[in-house]
């Protein structure tokens, strides 16, 4: 496999498929700019080595060919990040853009419309691969949040590179950081798994507890647990297919003598809104007409324990509807500890789309080892699921 660190970039254009799927606002500004962000090493690497840069990405779910959808709305955003002047190409397969990328000049980067105004990229067709490779004497894949899709231009693309194709430094990053969890050597390992359903994690669940000393649930598939164990919950998210299955999981647990930790409180509200009334329970003494929506203090306090007693930590999904100031504290507080942890010497990577908010909305982004960028994608590499857009890459 080519290093990115060692490939000549020099008069070379490359082809990089980033992930600038970013949110934007009702006036086309960006709202959160961490993936761009993200892919500006990667970028500015090449530049400083000779070479020049084409961008492709998708954004959002087009139909048809949206405005709303079109990468021009983020032209601006990224030149200021990159430092340089970035030319918008439009169409990414149109006679226009293959104009502007064929004799590129060193230190340009150009920028191509939406790669999802094509039903042949998640149809991962190889004419589209094709064409989309014109752009580019080399293939660079830095972008983790699609690595799970069979694309065009994260899989498919790759055979026209055999020779010039790698992983830029996000995604090779990506990579690194998981490989170093899962094949982790320091003990205790502690995963938390949190957020709104069990049914979305149980396959990376079941993969925890063979690699795993502690496996902490949080979040509103905790309920599930709860009830599957006979508590009253009320009105909590409950999935009533899973209650066997979580009932299992349990058994599995302490089969593999992975200590299982369930919330055994909780904070609870009379609606699914910040202004409801709460009240804090036992976990399996939710009254009719109250939901559980976060994890109460004795559980706080037994998970940090645990937490800051770790050495690798994962951890994935909130504790609770943490975006509602009433039932936050349970997240916060989680996070906080890997973060003590952290400073104690422990490696954290954190990765999921609402941990990381959640992590960036208690500004400790800083105090931990690592932010994955993926969520699903995460998800899949850690259930050991091979990701096509990785595997394109070493084949
Ligand atoms: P997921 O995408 O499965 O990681 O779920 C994340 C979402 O789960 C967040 O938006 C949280 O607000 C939500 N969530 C966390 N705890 C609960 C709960 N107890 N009840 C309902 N939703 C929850």
């Amino acid at each position: 496999m080519i290093s990115f660190n060692d490939y000549n970039f020099e008069g070379k254009r490359a082809l990089i498929r980033v992930d600038f799927n970013v949110p934007l606002n009702g006036d086309f500004q960006i709202t959160d700019d961490t993936r761009i962000r993200a892919a500006i090493p990667t970028i500015q690497s090449i530049l400083k080595r000779g070479g020049s840069v084409v961008l492709m990405s998708h954004l959002g779910r087009p139909k048809a060919q949206e405005n709303e959808f079109s990468i021009k709305h983020i032209v601006n955003h990224v030149s200021e990040k990159v430092g340089t002047e970035v030319t918008f190409a439009g169409d990414c397969i149109s006679n226009g853009a293959f104009k502007i990328t064929k004799d590129l000049g060193a230190g340009k980067v150009v920028l191509l419309d939406n790669l999802r105004y094509h039903s042949e990229e998640k149809a991962g067709d190889v004419d589209f691969a094709k064409k989309l490779s014109a752009h580019g004497d080399v293939y660079v894949n830095d972008a983790f949040g699609t690595a799970h899709r069979e694309h065009a231009s994260t899989a498919t693309i790759a055979q026209f590179f055999p020779n010039d194709k790698m992983f830029g430094l996000l995604l090779g990053g990506e990579l690194e950081s998981i490989d170093r969890v899962l094949g982790a050597s320091k003990k205790p390992m502690t995963a938390i798994m949190g957020g709104a359903k069990v049914s979305s994690k149980i396959d990376i669940i079941h993969q925890l507890l063979d690699r795993v000393d502690n496996l902490i649930i949080g979040g509103g598939m905790a309920y599930t647990f709860a009830k599957a164990q006979g508590g009253q919950v009320g009105s909590s998210l409950v999935e009533d297919d899973k209650l066997d299955l979580a009932l299992s999981l349990i058994e599995e647990a302490k089969a593999k003598n992975v200590q299982l930790l369930l919330p055994s409180d909780s904070v609870n509200g009379d609606a699914f809104s910040n202004d409801a009334n709460t009240s804090e329970t036992s976990v399996k003494e939710i009254a009719d007409g109250w939901m559980g929506l976060d994890i109460g203090d004795n559980t706080i306090e037994e998970y940090a324990k645990v937490i800051e007693d770790s050495a690798m930590i994962l951890w994935n999904g909130p504790m609770g509807v943490f975006e509602m100031s009433k039932f936050e504290k349970g997240t916060k507080s989680v996070a906080h500890a890997i973060a003590k942890a952290t400073e104690k010497g422990a490696y954290s990577l954190i990765g999921g789309g609402d941990s990381v908010a959640a992590i960036n909305k208690f500004d400790l982004v800083d105090q931990v080892s690592y932010v994955s960028t993926g969520g699903g994608a995460l998800l899949e590499y850690l259930e050991g699921k091979v990701l096509p857009g990785v595997k394109a890459i070493r084949d």
